[in-house]
């Protein structure tokens, strides 16, 4: 027996268990997988019934089945990289075993010549004749053809046999934990316990029953402790009383009606709603979400400017130089003369540096913008109000909770994303944070319109730049890398400038991974004064900077994208109020689902609906990188298949905190579920 009690004994290590040693340990470490909770979420992939056998004849293709047969004749050809070959027959016909990477010897083993064998795999047919390459199971002994066996995605070097015993081993030994959640929710499911649930999880038959209780249940759990965590955060951040802001509405109409458009009514109450925020006396918190080019740094600039004139600083950062400095620059044109703005960049000189650490020290600057790196290290702001944070979706919780406190008491935080999510995403990845949602877009602007175009039509892809060229325009050329592993990969973006570079002389710069930091500035600078008109690239410009004059977007390869990604980088043109376009190469004829999924491209400009539809294809992890920044990575939950799930969760916090109830209760849950540094504040 364990001594460990309840949801402890989930959180051990793998090696308490029997039969694992350090070796199976370290195999499943490099899969993330550290002790038996993680486990549990391992599921069966797929469930092989083996109890039928079936004779030759009635096989069916495309399935795993079971027959008897007996191994007739061996081919094993000499030449490399031909498989080896085993016929076999039965009274109904014959099937040949294929063999990738298996000896000889080994083979004339388990299917000796004559003797009767039972073999488990997958049927195909090929050149008239049935086959099964690499067979799951081969045997003389057909007794194991009465198991039901679960097929674990297995991991490389842990036999499936091992796998199977483990779980086996942990879901005997599964503790009982006390119920955590309230009795209303649990009717919901049917009443089934966590337990009982995980049990039911991983009994072969259950495979793929998404609908039933059990599996509702789990995929709640998990919503459910994410939203618990955010509610926390919230109210924490929420506690922290804080000197509110005056704001000179005056001075905000002025800026507003020297501005050359008027504001959008989503920019308009965006705004509102962060300076309510200002004005309160608890910290903002709040996140400004925004499709590409839908206006979010005048807003934040707006929110700045009353900001400083309450007598506070204010603190932006970029992701990138360039884009602070084209911030920098608007904010210069944009604010009087009495407000000291200024720059702080990789390139700037220690000397100066120095004098600008003292200056904001001695609040002899009033805005400061540089980039994320920068205001990593420690700055001094002697009345720090307000940090703007731009284009960072890949913040986490806990980075996001960390710059909330650095500011100190007084300082107000505003995050503005591209990102748009679907709202049950938004709840879970952002839920820690207010939010403002601009939808609209400028009315000024012209739509993108979106062509697709076979490579080998590139010829009229260069008549229509042409035609651009002449008048005036600007051009990205955007190349994949070919091996997105490797990041310095740009073989295409060079041979591409090349071909362009004879096409167009003096006309065409090259931007890649390798590129040095001040001449990707210097080339991005020239591109945005109009000094060259195309751009080829690899996809490391970021989203967010303004190109005004550059029109044409060509993405190749535009396979190799998911929809989110084509539209964020669609975004980069059509800022300006010309008329521009889009066109997606493709290497081959695309399939009907392909089709499909480019005519959403081409029929919306709408990035909260082109995110749905992609998470709909490719499921929300994939989507614009979520996963590899580790945000959040639900192990069942889904935010589109279970938007009812998300939404009885939100409900459900709201009346804990309407009730101020006290989450010790639900410690297990969260200690399980969301092992975030920040819980240990928590709970
Ligand atoms: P994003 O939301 O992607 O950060 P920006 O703030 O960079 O977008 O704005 C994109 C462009 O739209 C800028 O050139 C900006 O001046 C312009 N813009 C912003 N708001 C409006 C508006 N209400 N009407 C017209 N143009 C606008
Ligand atoms: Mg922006």
């Amino acid at each position: 027996m364990n001594n460990k009690k309840n949801y402890e004994y989930l959180l051990s290590d793998l090696t308490s268990l029997k039969g694992v040693g350090s070796k199976t340990t370290n195999l499943l470490k490099k899969k993330k997988i550290n002790n038996i909770f993680d486990l549990l979420w391992k599921l069966p992939k797929s469930f092989k019934d083996k109890s039928i056998s079936s004779k030759i004849k009635e096989l069916k293709i495309g399935d795993f089945q079971t027959i008897t047969v007996i191994p007739k004749k061996y081919s094993f050809p000499r030449i490399r990289n031909l498989p080896n070959k085993v016929t076999c027959a039965d009274e109904t016909g014959e099937i040949d075993c294929i063999f990738f990477n298996s000896y000889e010897g080994y083979i004339k083993k388990i299917l000796p010549i004559g003797k009767e064998i039972t073999i488990n795999g997958k049927i195909s047919f090929y050149k008239n004749k049935y086959q099964v390459t690499n067979p799951k199971y081969v045997s003389e002994d057909s007794s194991f053809i009465k198991q039901k066996h679960n097929t674990y995605s297995l991991t490389e070097g842990v036999s499936e046999k091992v796998y199977n015993k483990i779980i086996n081993q942990i879901i005997q030994r599964l503790p009982i934990l006390t119920e955590w959640h309230s009795q209303n929710i649990l009717k919901k499911f049917d009443n089934i316990s966590w337990n009982d649930a995980i049990k039911e999880l991983h009994k072969p038959e259950n495979i793929g029953k998404y609908k039933e209780k059990f599996y509702q249940r789990l995929v709640y759990d998990e919503i459910f402790s994410t939203f618990l965590v955010n509610s926390e955060i919230r109210k924490k951040i929420k506690k922290n009383k804080k000197i509110n802001k005056i704001i000179d509405f005056k001075k905000q109409t002025n800026l507003i009606d020297h501005l050359e458009f008027s504001l959008t009514n989503d920019q308009i109450n965006s705004l509102k709603d962060i300076n309510k925020d200002l004005c309160s006396s608890t910290k903002m918190f709040r996140l400004l979400q925004g499709d590409v080019g839908s206006g979010k740094t005048i807003v934040s600039l707006l929110a700045a400017y009353n900001t400083i004139n309450s007598g506070f600083q204010v603190a932006v950062m970029a992701p990138t130089e360039i884009l602070a400095r084209q911030h920098y620059n608007l904010a210069k044109k944009l604010f009087p003369n009495y407000v000291n703005v200024e720059l702080i960049s990789g390139k700037t000189i220690f000397k100066e540096k120095k004098t600008i650490l003292n200056k904001l020290k001695d609040k002899k600057i009033d805005i400061i913008f540089g980039t994320h790196a920068i205001f990593q290290k420690k700055v001094d702001f002697k009345k720090l109000g307000l940090i703007i944070i731009d284009e960072q979706h890949k913040f986490g919780v806990n980075q996001r909770k960390k710059l909330s406190d650095k500011g100190g008491n007084n300082c107000d935080v505003l995050l503005m994303t591209a990102t748009p999510i679907p709202r049950t995403l938004t709840m879970t990845i952002y839920g820690d944070m207010d939010l403002s949602i601009i939808r609209e877009k400028p009315k000024s602007r012209k739509p993108i319109k979106t062509y697709s175009k076979l490579e080998n039509k590139i010829d009229d892809i260069i008549k229509f730049i042409r035609n651009e060229i002449k008048l005036d325009n600007q051009i990205f050329w955007v190349c994949p890398l070919i091996d997105e592993s490797k990041k310095i990969d740009h073989t295409s973006a060079i041979k591409k400038f090349e071909y362009l570079k004879n096409l167009f002389p003096n006309q065409v710069a090259l931007l890649h991974g390798k590129t040095d930091i001040s001449e990707k500035e210097k080339i991005l600078n020239d591109f945005l004064k109009n000094k060259f008109k195309i751009l080829v690239s690899t996809t490391i410009i970021e989203v967010g900077i303004d190109f005004p004059n550059a029109n044409v977007i060509i993405i190749e390869n535009a396979n190799k994208f998911g929809l989110s990604q084509l539209h964020q980088l669609r975004g980069r043109v059509g800022r300006g109020n010309k008329s521009s376009s889009c066109i997606l190469m493709f290497k081959s004829s695309l399939s009907e689902n392909a089709k499909k999924r480019i005519n959403i491209l081409k029929e919306t400009n709408d990035g909260f609906v082109i995110s749905e539809e992609d998470m709909k294809i490719r499921g929300f992890g994939d989507i614009l990188g979520f996963k590899q920044s580790g945000i959040k990575n639900f192990k069942l939950a889904d935010p589109i298949l279970n938007n009812d799930l998300f939404l009885l969760a939100e409900k459900e916090i709201k009346r804990i905190e309407k009730l101020h109830e006290n989450i010790s209760k639900y410690k297990a849950l969260i200690k399980l579920y969301d092992r975030a540094e920040i819980i240990n504040d928590i709970v």
